[in-house]
This record gives C-alpha cells, structure tokens and sequence, in this order.
C-alpha cells in the first residue's frame, strides 16, 4: 500500500490558504519528501513527521516554490538532534547547492546526522519502487542560459512511485502530459500541475488510464473553466494534510 499527504499544493504566487509545493510518499516502509517549498519545516512539525521520521527528500527542480524551505528543514533536523541519515536527491549541480548551504553557515559535517547528496535520476538504485523521468518544464530557459553562458541544466523531474499494478505519479510542474505519457501510462494515481499544461493536456490524463488525477499547484483559468462545464469525478482538488491511500 501506498499513502502520501499533500503538504503544500499552493502554486509558485504565494496564497495564504494554501502552502508551497511538497508531498509526503510512504511506500515500501520508507517515508519519503517530495519537494520542500517554503514553510515546509512547520508543516512537517503540524504533521509530526520531523526529526528521524524522513528517509530521504528528493528535489524535482529548482524553482524556488519547490526548494526554498529545503535550508529550514535541514536546519531543523540538526537543531533536533536527527542522527538517521538523510538522502538528498538534487536535480542537479549538487556542489553548487552546497556552497549555497555554506554561504548559510550551514555545514554538513556539523550535522549529528550523515547528509547523502545524490542525483535524482539515479533515485531508483536506491529505492526500488521510485522511477525519475525528465520533463520539459525548464527546456523554455535555453536560449537565455546560452546567451548568458549559465550552468544551469534545466533539469526537472516527474516520479512513479510503486508497482506496475499500483502506482502513484507525482509530476511536479509541467508544460505538457505527453512528455510523460510513458510514466503515467496505467497508474492509480496522479498529483498534477493543474496550473501550466493547457487544459485539453490536463484533461487527456483518462487516456493514460489513470483512475484518480489530483489537481495541485494552483489551478489554470482555462482547466478551472472546463471542470465546471464538464465535471468529471475523476478529477479532484489536492485537500493538504489528508491522508490518501491506494
Ligand atoms: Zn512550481
């Protein structure tokens, strides 16, 4: 069995009812953090699930809505004296975000507890019943990262989490469902992006055979628009701090 918590389902503009973008997957026994938008410590401290209770956060991308309170928590799980160790898969430049912990007076060594930075496309050498596949939703930055000759890789990630009989999909942020048709293709479940795809791609998930689409990050006007016109039960509205199980 699979359950996952929704702790943040606002979009990138802050809402003050709705917290940035993370969700909580146990699956396999492990307890894994997908995401750490900001004010995802005091979510984790509502939902007891701090200090030794995380096996591992995984980051799709960099946006700040998806890793701003990442700094927070690894701040709160040294103040709270975790000694588990603690994977952390990043999209990419690994060293580059451990400057940015330094410039923070932040220093892993210090840590009662052992931080693993690892690539997230690797995730399943390390948990079996987690995939990563690629997205486009960062490709629209390359003439800009070219023109200004930045490092960025625009690497951004969906995940499959389960079996193939029973699966869930969180896709973090998105241009199009096709990019991932492949990783959606029969699962349970799937966490969406309801604010970029355009709407007839959000609305195409069906075809995948997915029994259960999630809507979070906010909502387009468009999809808004056409739900209400054309309700479908298997859409719902992410609800944050309900358990779900499949
Ligand atoms: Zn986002």
């Amino acid at each position: 069995m699979i359950q996952f918590m929704i702790l943040g389902a606002g979009p990138g503009l802050p809402m003050l009812d709705l917290h940035l973008s993370s969700v909580y997957v146990n699956s396999g026994g492990k307890n894994i953090l997908f995401d750490c938008g900001g004010g995802t410590s005091h979510q984790l401290l509502k939902y007891q699930m701090t200090k030794d209770y995380l096996d591992a956060i995984v980051i799709s991308h960099y946006h700040p809505d998806h890793v701003s309170g990442l700094l927070m928590v690894l701040q709160m799980l040294y103040l709270e004296g975790r000694t588990k160790p603690l994977q952390l898969f990043l999209p990419e430049r690994p060293a580059a975000f451990m400057d940015v912990l330094h410039l923070f007076y932040t220093f892993e060594k210090r840590f009662p507890y052992e931080l693993h930075v690892l690539p997230v496309d690797e995730i399943d050498l390390y948990f079996e019943d987690v995939v990563a596949a690629m997205t486009d939703h960062l490709s629209g930055y390359e003439n800009y990262i070219r023109e200004h000759q930045l490092l960025n890789q625009m690497k951004s990630f969906s995940f499959r989490i389960g079996t193939p009989e029973n699966s869930l999909v969180y896709t973090s942020d998105l241009s199009d469902v096709q990019c991932i048709g492949a990783l959606i293709e029969g699962c349970n479940t799937v966490i969406i992006d309801a604010l970029h795809p355009p709407a007839t791609s959000v609305l195409s998930l069906p075809d995948y055979n997915v029994q259960r689409i999630i809507l979070t990050h906010g909502m387009s006007a468009q999809l808004s628009q056409m739900l209400a016109e054309h309700p479908d039960p298997r859409f719902e509205h992410a609800v944050e701090g309900k358990v779900y199980s499949l």
